[in-house]
């Protein structure tokens, strides 16, 4: 096994090395394609990609299949529920329109179902429903070496932006669930969609917790976390955008504008204030000559 681990905008990797085949588990963002397959051909050497899986369809997870279908012909294989939506390219159905995110269009040859399972590196993994972060998410246990593939769903310090809630959908009991769920496995390490692989699955599982009694406690918080989110992947890609732009650019963010209309109710022109305020004040953005710019 071997993790490239990402940053924000592009969710970490994870390859594994068999004896009959090599397989990757998510891609990345559209915009790091290239350096994925870079990474992904030094990682590899002169072996092949025989198969890519994805936790979830969300862009940061599976902007790189194309890239590396395209150079490996590297079988796809996808959550099951969203198997008709990518091969018939339903960009309203899937998650990217919704996001204001792209991907590049790929096709999926398999699907991957709850409890179906895998062999990864030699190793039997199965893959366990998460749903929360997003319905379809799957996450991916390894018993016999006490190995967690845990997407977004669970995070060293938290988990992904609870989309469902955003647009009246359920996601708060579905989270609290797939916690549960965890917390029942036998686990040595976790290697999350995003940060570095950790071993203190005790205290990440508190952190979560707590998080979860937080965000549903109030959940316009839920709200407000997703647009601050949603604006710092923006960031992340852009690098720099006009102050002036921000509240169009947020506006037309079609999961933005629900969140906006159901719980944070501001203007347009406040939201995108109030936007820029929040990722100034939790040092994740600067403001330079009316411009917003990316802060790390
Ligand atoms: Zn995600």
């Amino acid at each position: 096994m071997h993790v490239l681990e990402r940053g924000w905008l592009s969710s970490n990797n994870i390859l594994f090395f068999g004896e009959n085949e090599n397989v990757i588990i998510d891609t990345g963002y559209v915009t790091h394609a290239q350096q994925t397959l870079e990474l992904v051909k030094h990682v590899l050497g002169d072996r092949h990609l025989h198969k890519i899986y994805n936790t979830h369809l969300h862009s940061d997870h599976c902007g790189g299949n194309k890239i590396l279908h395209d150079h490996y012909q590297a079988q796809i294989a996808i959550p099951e529920a969203e198997f008709y939506k990518v091969n018939d390219w339903d960009y309203a159905k899937l998650s990217f329109q919704a996001t204001g995110q792209k991907c590049d269009r790929f096709e999926a040859h398999a699907l991957v179902k709850p409890n179906d399972k895998l062999m990864l590196g030699d190793l039997e993994w199965v893959a366990l429903a998460a749903p929360g972060h997003d319905p379809h998410s799957l996450v991916l246990y390894c018993e016999k070496e006490g190995l967690l593939i845990s997407a977004d769903a669970l995070w060293e310090k938290g988990f992904g932006v609870i989309f469902p809630e955003l647009d009246g959908r359920p996601g708060f009991d579905e989270t609290r669930a797939t916690l549960d769920l965890i917390s029942e496995l036998d686990i040595r390490l976790v290697i999350p969609g995003h940060g570095s692989p950790f071993t203190d699955v005790k205290k990440s599982l508190e952190v979560a917790y707590s998080r979860i009694a937080y965000l549903q406690d109030r959940p316009v918080r839920n709200a407000e976390n997703a647009v601050k989110v949603l604006l710092k992947f923006l960031l992340l890609e852009r690098k720099e955008i006009k102050l002036v732009d921000v509240p169009k650019l947020l506006h037309d963010i079609p999961l933005v504008d629900v969140a906006n209309k159901y719980h944070l109710r501001f203007g347009v022109i406040y939201l995108g204030y109030w936007a820029v305020k929040q990722l100034q004040r939790a040092g994740a953005a600067e403001v330079r000559d009316m411009m917003l710019v990316n802060a790390d």
